[in-house]
């Protein structure tokens, strides 16, 4: 999450961490970070936290998801955990650690149309993919084997890989765009 604040503050974004429902009220858009989406999802519900990004989101609050989080955003979860659930929001089926344990994590440049030049340097850490998306959903990015990586609809974006941690802010832009948009 530091690394998101970081991005996010040198953007000129005010940022908050929001760990209660009534904090959710004091922000105009959300971003779901890394971690482990059964943890996660475990505790949002827990702290009584589905509920609220759930209603959030169907109001269009602005939600960005890296790796972990945009498991969070998908409305079908591949090889989840016993019980997992996410918020959901995007029309797509998400395979959690997709690239299995040899290839546990890696780098790669990834050409992002939307974003222009120069490629994204993008580092997955035990990342999702996109399997299916369904004709709601913008694919922004795929692996040169044809994988999805990125996706974006409305004020939804996620993406498998961590922009945040190598310098990208890129993505960060087109969210805090939709976050004045909204
Ligand atoms: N493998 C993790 C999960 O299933 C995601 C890893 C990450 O967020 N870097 O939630």
């Amino acid at each position: 999450m530091r690394e998101h604040v970081r991005v996010l503050e040198g953007l000129g974004a005010d940022v908050g961490l929001v760990r209660r429902p009534e904090e959710l009220a004091s922000v105009r858009g959300l971003v779901i970070p890394g971690g482990e989406s059964s943890v996660i999802d475990k505790l949002s519900r827990a702290f009584g936290m589905q509920d609220p990004i759930r209603t959030a989101i169907a109001a269009g609050m602005p939600v960005y998801g890296t790796c972990a989080g945009l498991i969070l955003l998908a409305d079908r979860i591949i090889d989840g955990i016993a019980g997992q659930e996410s918020f959901g929001g995007l029309d797509i089926a998400v395979r959690r650690n997709a690239f299995g344990s040899q290839l546990d994590s890696f780098e790669t440049d990834l050409a992002v149309p939307e974003l222009g030049d120069p490629p994204v340097h993008a580092v997955f850490i035990r990342a999702p993919v996109v399997e299916s998306a369904g004709p709601s959903v913008q694919t922004l990015a795929r692996l040169d084997d044809g994988r999805i990586v990125a996706v974006r609809r409305d004020a939804l974006l996620g993406t498998s890989f961590h922009p945040e941690v190598t310098g990208e802010h890129r993505f960060h832009e087109l969210f805090l765009q939709t976050v004045r948009a909204a």
